[in-house]
């Protein structure tokens, strides 16, 4: 195994920003597990599911293949083949993306390519539940968070950038709803494992978290 960093942190805390930064100083690959799930998300819409649905998931996951390759360093995920990770970071696919990842097999679909995934090389993988189910042995685990206030700000900023009509009360209601789901489903909620350092950006900036990331990294390998 090489050496695995896990993320986990609800929507909106920076955790992709941060883990991509970090991959690049340290030389490793960024695994985005969220991706992932939205490559699913994507292929339940194209099919007309519904959240609901949960027979007609399961019926849909048979026929499906995710993968992952990479170009020039940046993971792209493939959804039978074709690379949908353009489609991937719109708010209904997130939405999609949280209300399916609930189910079993949606989860059971993704593990081995995660595992996978973080068994061949240096990787620093971000999700929900990446050091307390996928990675238990990982050998850095952080806990990223921020207060919902801040998540939502940079969220908004994020949006106005591309969309004039971003509305920041919507987006405050999507990261509470994201939080409630994806902290109270049965099965791999988010959580903090035990052996993860909290980390609460609200009053950190990029490059504060990232140096604050190495620092930690150091420290484990020092004492590895
Ligand atoms: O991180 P991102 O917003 O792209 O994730 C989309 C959704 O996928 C999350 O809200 C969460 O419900 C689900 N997810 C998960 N486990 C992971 C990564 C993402 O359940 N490891």
């Amino acid at each position: 195994m090489g050496f695995n960093i896990a993320i986990d942190g609800p929507a909106g805390a920076g955790k992709s920003t941060i883990a991509k930064a970090v991959a690049a100083k340290l030389g490793f690959i960024y695994v985005d597990t969220g991706a992932m799930y939205r490559a699913l998300a994507v292929h339940f819409i194209r099919n007309g599911i519904t959240a609901g649905e949960a027979d007609k998931i399961a019926e849909a996951l048979s026929g499906v293949s995710v993968s992952i390759v990479y170009e020039d360093g940046q993971q792209q995920v493939l959804l039978d083949g074709e690379n949908v990770t353009g489609l991937l970071r719109t708010e209904d696919v997130g939405n999609m993306a949280s209300a399916t990842s609930i189910y079993g097999p949606v989860r059971e679909k993704l593990l081995d390519l995660q595992r996978e995934l973080a068994a061949s090389a240096d990787v620093i993988m971000d999700g929900r539940d990446i050091g307390t189910h996928v990675l238990p042995d990982a050998q850095l685990k952080i806990y990223l968070t921020a207060t919902v206030k801040a998540r939502a700000l940079r969220r908004f900023k994020e949006l106005s950038e591309k969309d004039s009509a971003a509305d920041y009360e919507a987006i405050e209601k999507d990261i509470i709803n994201r939080d409630h789901q994806d902290m109270n489903r049965a099965i791999a909620p988010l959580r903090q494992a035990e052996d993860a350092v909290y980390l609460d950006t609200s009053e950190m900036d990029i490059d504060q978290v990232i140096a604050e990331i190495l620092r930690l990294y150091e420290s484990r390998r020092a004492g590895a």
